[in-house]
Formats: C-alpha cells, sequence, structure tokens
C-alpha cells in the first residue's frame, strides 16, 4: 500500500496533528516532538501520547516519524556543542518512542574546520552511545544539500557512518530535493533514478531505507542550495518524479513531502494528489 503524507503541525498539542493529517489525506506523518528551534524538550503528556497513539491506530495513521530540532551538530568543532546535541537527540529518541512513532530523522550537522575523518568518528561514537542508553526506537540520518561542510551529503559518507555504528536501530532518509541540490541525484530520468537506487544499496544498503522526504527543488542540481518547492513545480519536475515514484524501490517507502503548498502553509492534499497521480493511484 502507497505510504503518503507529510510533515503535520503539533501546534495546540499531539491531537492537531491527526486532523492535520486527515484534512491533507495523510496515512504516514512527520512532527517535531517539541520545538525544533530550543535546548529544552519536555518528554510529552503520558495521557496526551496514549490518545494520539490510538488516534493513530483507529486513522490508520502509520508509520509516524519525529523530526529532530534543528540546532543539533553532533559534528560540531565548538566546545560543548556535541555533547548537547547528543543529549537533545537523544531526548527526542525517548519522546520518538513515548508517541509511538517508529524514529527520529536528523541531520548529522557541520563539521566546520573539523578534519572529515575526525568528525565521523565523533558522530560514530555518540550515535552509538545514544543507541546504548536508550534501547528502542530509531535514528534515521538524512541526507544534507550539502553547503558549508554539512556531513552527510553524500552516500558514502553515510553510509561509512551507518556501517561503523552497526545497529539495526540506524537507518536512512533520503531527501529527494538535498540530494539533487547536493548534486549526488541530479538525474531523475528512468535510468538516473535506478543508478541512484543501485548508489544507495551499494554504499548503505537498501533495507536501511526507511524513509523519503519527498521533495521538488526551487534550485538547481549541485547548488548546495537548500529550497523546497511542491512536487512537479521545481527543477526536478514531473517527468522527474514519475520516473521516481514509479521505481519498484522507492515507491514502497514511506513518502513524506516537506513541500511549501500552494497556499504557503506546507503539505496540502494538492501535493499528496499529484503524487497518487503520478503514481496512478
Ligand atoms: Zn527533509
Amino acid at each position: 500500500m502507497l505510504k503518503i503524507g507529510g510533515h503535520v503541525s503539533t501546534s495546540g498539542g499531539l491531537s492537531n496533528a491527526i486532523k492535520e493529517a486527515k484534512r491533507i489525506g495523510a496515512n504516514t506523518i512527520q512532527i517535531f516532538g517539541a520545538s525544533p528551534v530550543r535546548w529544552s524538550a519536555l518528554l510529552p503528556d503520558p495521557e496526551a501520547s496514549l490518545q494520539f497513539i490510538d488516534e493513530c491506530k483507529k486513522n490508520d495513521i502509520n508509520p509516524v516519524f519525529l523530526h529532530a530540532p534543528y540546532l543539533i551538530n553532533l559534528a560540531s568543532p565548538k566546545g560543548n556543542m556535541p555533547r548537547i546535541s547528543e543529549a537533545l537527540l537523544e531526548r527526542h529518541l525517548e519522546i520518538a518512542n513515548a508517541v509511538g512513532a517508529f524514529g527520529v530523522i536528523f541531520h548529522i550537522g557541520s563539521r566546520g574546520d573539523r578534519p572529515q575523518k575526525e568528525a565521523e568518528e565523533i558522530v560514530v561514537k555518540e550515535l552509538s552511545d545514544i543507541l546504548g542508553r536508550v534501547k528502542t526506537g530509531r535514528l534515521i540520518i538524512e541526507n544534507s544539500a550539502g553547503a558549508g561542510n554539512l556531513v552527510g551529503d553524500s552516500l558514502d559518507e553515510i553510509g561509512r557512518i551507518i556501517k561503523a555504528v552497526d545497529n539495526e536501530r540506524l537507518g536512512f532518509c533520503l531527501d529527494t530535493a538535498h540530494s539533487f541540490e547536493a548534486g549526488i541525484f541530479p538525474d531523475f530520468s528512468k535510468k538516473g533514478v535506478d543508478d541512484f537506487k543501485n548508489q544507495i544499496d551499494n554504499h548503505i544498503g537498501i533495507k536501511k531505507l526507511w524513509a523519503i522526504h519527498l521533495n521538488d527543488s526551487k534550485t538547481p542540481a549541485g547548488s548546495n542550495k537548500d529550497r523546497h518547492e511542491n512536487i512537479g513545480m521545481g527543477l526536478i519536475g514531473k517527468n522527474g518524479f514519475s520516473n521516481f515514484l514509479n521505481h519498484p524501490i522507492f515507491k514502497k517507502i514511506p513518502l513524506i513531502l516537506e513541500v511549501p503548498g500552494y497556499e504557503n502553509d506546507g503539505p496540502d492534499k494538492k501535493n499528496i494528489e499529484t503524487v497518487r497521480k503520478l503514481i496512478g493511484k
């Protein structure tokens, strides 16, 4: 069954995410577990969490993903930044478990002037430590658009980290816009899509692909500029998404939209319908 949805708001409480999911016709969602721009995060109210889990079940909304705060920078060369980033990611894994989410999607961050190898070693240790302390739930590395020494803009980087951590609860989220913008997935022809699938398989392993952030891009391939666009309206385009969405592997992965929306209020029904039309479902 096609799993398609988007990032939805929890402002006003977790129950609002369900309302939003139903409004846009989503059967999978991504939410923030707490403020995306604050260093502190409380565990959600247990009663509200159980109600949320129940409502997701009743409405066939599954899986649910958490998106970690943008503040997190596990690779940072600055002072206590890696330590507080690790603590915040750990807290969000606990929140994910509390609300019955499949896992937490996060960006590794920027290594600044830290050497690449050292940055990867630190990230591997942080992720191993978190997964060692929190015994359930998954961490999911999202690829980045590539500006400013970001770690995780290439498949081999992410693959090396995932292999070194070697934990069945660590996986990969592919963002189509970021991979286009980073220049690692410039060609959305049928052949280009299949080649890219093979690259994921070679570097990371296709079984580790647990989520797809489905976004078109306002900026060209290789621009390193992260600007999302509605599906089919950007430089990946309708044909590109048709090739991508009809690939036998990619269409089986939960698809989460993080698009601006036609009313500029985020993922909407029209984008979801566009995806369904492109798949013919
Ligand atoms: Zn994304």
